[in-house]
């Protein structure tokens, strides 16, 4: 829906303040930022997802629930000095160490809920359902804490979480996920998505990242994730397939049939190697895209987005490919909101550039949009309001040094500093 908010205008008197609509990371891992800066020499034996993954294993097994608050309240901070409003955190570090659930089994996911509370962010919990490593695999130590039992126990934490955000009248929102094809089994996923489904609630999953959970799945099944998906009949307007970076054709046609979402996620696929999604086909075929900071390697919610173009250029071989800046500008709010079950409140929120920051000084208004979406920095963010509240002024979240305190001590805590 089209609204006066949605758009990039000038502001003021003078005319020195760019605003914009606020900005949604749909799928976010915070605890991960831990790991930025700490995985990138081979020496830490990162070379590529895999083993990138054992270390972030390792970060989970030394997590206490004041360690998920501290790191996610200092990851939403950054994420807010970028324009990012509200997050959709996958949530999928559920029980203690060796996988015993807590005395209250919503401890991690309310560590999270409490962190985006201090930072003043939207929160949706995108409560994450993980039964095995994949298929005939072991369990890692550390992926132990992300396993449930049985989909009825997931479902249970989903509906007492339900409870919580009812109790404590927040505007916070819940969303079901399955990991992954990897972590849960075809009869899973559609248990949950039937649930998801019947409650009105988003389906978040991990879909053909990388190519070896293609090729696993297609080991168990004879069929590629998506294919399971579709033939399952699990895509539908609800459901958020995050990556999609190895998506065949038809199985672009079948997201974009099934009006599904895609949340690309470029700043760490990147990182990770995982290949170029086609974001240009993804639209044509009618797929609604949206970006997350997912391992937060990087915060830049301005790079998050444009990187959906330039990356496609750079497998195109060609310039504008995907996406100009308005539907870019869509893709960072409107769709990010939507794909996170909060299309009702995007437009309550702002972000307020600084129009004489180097990034986007002297610019005609009638290219502002396309000076914002493929120039900005975070650095040219001022301020950031969320529903009316001021999160950012100056440039500087209004809590960041309490955030940057508690994120440092827990990297003391752990030996990481
Ligand atoms: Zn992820």
């Amino acid at each position: 829906m089209w609204s006066e908010k949605m758009v990039i205008r000038r502001e003021g008197n003078p005319k020195n303040h760019i605003v914009m609509p606020g900005m949604a990371s749909a799928h976010s891992h915070a605890f991960q930022r831990a790991l930025r800066g700490r995985t990138q020499r081979h020496e830490t034996r990162s070379g590529n997802f895999w083993s990138w993954r054992d270390q972030m294993f390792r970060l989970v097994s030394q997590l206490t629930p004041d360690d998920v608050f501290n790191l996610a309240r200092f990851a939403f901070c950054e994420l807010a000095m970028s324009g990012v409003t509200a997050v959709g955190e996958f949530h999928y570090v559920h029980h203690d160490v060796g996988g015993r659930p807590y005395a209250n089994r919503l401890e991690m996911s309310e560590a999270v809920i409490h962190a985006a509370q201090e930072a003043g962010i939207r929160l949706t919990l995108i409560r994450a359902a993980y039964f095995r490593a994949g298929y005939q695999q072991e369990l890692h130590e550390g992926q132990k804490r992300f396993c449930d039992a049985n989909v009825d126990e997931v479902l249970r934490d989903v509906e007492a979480l339900q409870a919580v955000a009812r109790r404590q009248n927040t505007e916070d929102r819940i969303a079901i996920a399955a990991h992954s094809i990897r972590a849960c089994q075809r009869e899973q996923v559609n248990v949950l998505s039937a649930y998801a489904r019947r409650n009105r609630l988003l389906f978040h999953m991990h879909v053909s990242e990388q190519r070896r959970e293609d090729d696993e799945c297609l080991a168990e099944y004879g069929l590629r994730p998506a294919q399971v998906l579709a033939e399952d009949g699990v895509l539908d307007e609800r459901f958020v397939a995050v990556h999609g970076t190895h998506l065949l054709p038809d199985e672009i046609a079948a997201m974009g049939r099934a009006n599904a979402s895609v949340c690309i996620c470029r700043t760490t696929e990147r990182d990770l190697g995982d290949g170029y999604p086609n974001a240009a086909a993804m639209r044509q075929a009618g797929i609604r895209l949206c970006v997350g900071a997912d391992s937060h390697a990087g915060s830049d919610s301005f790079e998050e987005v444009r990187a959906i173009e330039l990356d496609d250029r750079s497998r195109a071989e060609k310039r504008i490919v995907a996406a100009e800046a308005d539907a870019l500008l869509a893709i960072a709010t409107t769709n990010g909101y939507a794909a996170i079950g909060m299309a009702d409140v995007a437009g309550q929120d702002e972000i307020h550039l600084r129009a004489d920051d180097a990034s986007l000084a002297a610019i005609p208004t009638d290219l502002l949009t396309d000076a914002v979406m493929f120039g900005a920095t975070p650095r040219a963010v001022d301020g950031v309001k969320v529903g009316g509240k001021t999160i950012v002024e100056g440039g500087r979240h209004v809590r960041y040094d309490e955030a940057l305190r508690g994120y440092e001590a827990s990297l003391k805590r752990m030996g990481w500093l």
